[in-house]
């Protein structure tokens, strides 16, 4: 079969998956080697986006592969009734390279918060005003469980799913005056969660000033800080966790997306005194942390240990921020570059879409959120080639746009 009729017979069969995604992109990856991505016929595309900051460490990355295959061949899975060395093993690692906790794995970042927010509850319920409210900022995302939704800053996120959870509130980033007023009044919550980048909601930094000063005011009034780290953590800011860059030390941290390199894992990470509400009984997931994703964890933190990586991060961000500011220069569409690390948005005057499918069309693969912010998010192992040429096709398409307006 030619693979022109295999993409027809896929676009075909898509019918039978919900349609929650809408038109996916045309295009059918089936394998991937580095920093490169292949598609049904072989075409190679550069690969700026690692599956929405998921495969940290490339593609194939020999070290993750063996670890996955030993353990497959060894256990997948035995369940949470049982001792677990690998996921004991990545716990640890967590404390060690984040502050010292204890860790519950789950399956994704939505899972991740959602039992956040429930240990963040439980601890209310310990107080003795038992507060219940979670204050949240416009323009997060935590994900799309109840819980997580309702605390997801977005209204067109959150609306038509009829009465979503109560006691959320959500405040403006970065407007300190707000915070205060709210906490102000007769303090009716137990936590607050926040990203420190907004991922979804198109790469907007949370300023340091603004952030240590909830955090203090948050220590003086028993209010959990809980960072959701899904999209930041795991080295994607070019610090292992984006908390490092404000010189706090947050209560609670949510990992998912790089956490497992590529294989679904999450997880909720706690100071020893506040984890210790969800006791026995309380909180629970049949795969959460089974053999195989506590592996993939491992193989992951063992690699970003290495200074290597980080350091890669650093020179690699340098270089693409100073090569889109360039852009922005020559570009009179794009408003703004933004982003720490390997996590960089483009906000552009109009929607990014159509960028998105021509770079698609010449072997790169980028993202556009939020309608109009165009997302880089390499693998954090790639090579200054590989950017350089991904940035060359970006950069053409960029100056033929500008040259048609
Ligand atoms: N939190 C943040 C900051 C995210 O960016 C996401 C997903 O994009 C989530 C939570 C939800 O994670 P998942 O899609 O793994 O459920």
């Amino acid at each position: 079969m030619t693979s022109q009729k295999l993409l027809k017979l896929i676009k075909e069969d898509n019918q039978y998956l919900f349609q929650n995604y809408g038109d996916r992109l045309p295009v059918c990856f089936i394998k991937g080697d580095g920093d490169y991505l292949f598609d049904q016929d072989n075409k190679k595309y550069i690969d700026l986006f690692s599956g929405i900051a998921v495969c940290s460490l490339g593609y194939s990355n020999p070290r993750l592969s063996k670890i996955l295959h030993d353990q497959t061949d060894k256990i997948i899975h035995s369940s949470n009734w049982f001792l677990n060395a690998e996921q004991i093993k990545a716990a640890k690692l967590i404390s060690e390279l984040s502050f010292p906790g204890k860790t519950l794995f789950v399956n994704s970042g939505t899972e991740a918060n959602e039992a956040a927010i429930k240990l963040a509850r439980r601890y209310g319920e310990s107080l003795e005003s038992k507060p219940y409210q979670i204050i949240s900022f416009k323009g997060s995302f935590h994900g799309r469980t109840f819980g997580s939704l309702s605390a997801t800053g977005q209204e067109k996120i959150r609306k038509g799913f009829g009465p979503i959870l109560s006691g959320f509130k959500y405040l403006p980033l970065n407007k300190i005056d707000a915070f205060k007023k709210e906490i102000g009044k007769k303090n009716r919550s137990c936590a607050v969660i926040t990203e420190l980048i907004q991922g979804e909601g198109g790469i907007n930094l949370a300023d340091k000033e603004f952030i240590i000063q909830v955090f203090d005011i948050c220590k003086k009034n028993n209010i959990l800080f809980i960072v959701d780290e899904v999209q930041t953590g795991i080295g994607r800011t070019g610090k292992l966790f984006a908390y490092q860059h404000y010189n706090i030390t947050p209560d609670i941290i949510t990992l998912a997306k790089g956490l497992g390199g590529g294989i679904p894992v999450g997880a909720v990470h706690a100071r020893d005194e506040i984890a210790k509400f969800l006791n026995k009984g309380v909180h629970g997931t049949t795969f959460g942390g089974n053999h195989l994703s506590s592996a993939a964890v491992i193989a992951v933190l063992t690699e970003l240990k290495k200074d290597k990586i980080l350091n890669n991060i650093e020179k690699i961000s340098c270089y693409i921020f100073s090569q889109l500011n360039k852009l922005k220069e020559e570009v009179d569409f794009i408003v703004d570059v933004r982003g720490i690390g390997l996590h960089i948005g483009i906000e552009l005057n109009h929607p990014g879409i159509d960028i998105v499918k021509k770079a698609l069309q010449r072997g790169l693969v980028i993202n556009c959120t939020v309608d109009k912010v165009i997302r880089i998010m390499p693998p954090l192992t790639i090579s200054l080639n590989t950017v350089k040429e991904g940035l060359n096709i970006l950069r053409s398409i960029f100056l033929e746009e500008q040259s048609f307006q």
